[in-house]
């Protein structure tokens, strides 16, 4: 399939499978109009988080890398009206930002976001672990930092789900300079190679890498 047919697929399953409702694209626009830049995941990404945070029946789920709330909304629709979503944002403003439109979404019994740097929040986390699923969208040099924490504090059969697992193709490079991109390569590796692992990448717009942990 070419690149062009390949891209109308895509559009065919957000299309299909993740129309965005009034409150997503509301909280679209938003984002748009406060020059937030455009990193926010694709609607189908959305979905995709959805049905995996459903498969294993998640109800504690952090995040690392609110931006502006709109992965977490999706996720937070996925649990069950006891769930919990933890959300890190390192951007006092974005943060509030972040709450802003949870609430408008009717959703801020279920998410809580936290203010910090991730690495500075991790340990106390770790002490309301563990968790059913972790999603890391945060700085990528920091990734396998993220990884070898989600690992300790994920239940057996919880899932570890990264972003941008192909940094804009930069993962192909041998000897890349950029830390982020060397952050993601290292992070991939080992979520490939991890013994307590079944994982894959899933070539969505950038890529997004998911290992569930093996029931011993
Ligand atoms: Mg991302």
């Amino acid at each position: 399939m070419d690149a062009v047919r390949r891209k109308e697929c895509g559009r065919y399953v957000a299309e299909l499978f993740a129309p965005e409702d009034d409150v997503l694209q509301e909280l679209r626009r938003e984002l748009a109009a406060r020059d937030m830049p455009e990193i926010y995941i694709d609607p189908e990404e959305g979905r995709l988080l959805q049905v995996l945070l459903r498969a294993v029946d998640a109800r504690r789920v952090v995040e690392l890398g609110t931006l502006g709330g709109y992965s977490a909304i999706w996720m937070a629709r996925a649990l069950g009206p006891d769930g919990k979503l933890i959300t890190i944002e390192k951007d006092p403003e974005r943060a509030e930002l972040a709450r802003d439109l949870v609430e408008r979404a009717g959703l801020a019994d279920l998410v809580e976001v936290r203010v910090g740097q991730a690495l500075d929040l991790l340990g106390g986390l770790a002490e309301e672990g563990p968790y059913d699923a972790i999603f890391i969208d945060a700085d990528k040099e920091s990734y396998p930092a993220y990884f070898d924490w989600s690992i300790a504090n994920l239940r057996e059969g919880g899932l570890v789900i990264g972003d941008n697992a192909f940094k804009g193709g930069g993962v192909l490079e041998k000897n890349a300079a950029d830390p982020g991109t060397r952050g993601i390569q290292e992070f991939n590796r080992r979520l490939a190679k991890h013994p307590q692992l079944t994982s894959i990448i899933v070539p969505t717009r950038d890529g997004v890498a998911i290992g569930v942990v093996k029931r011993s």
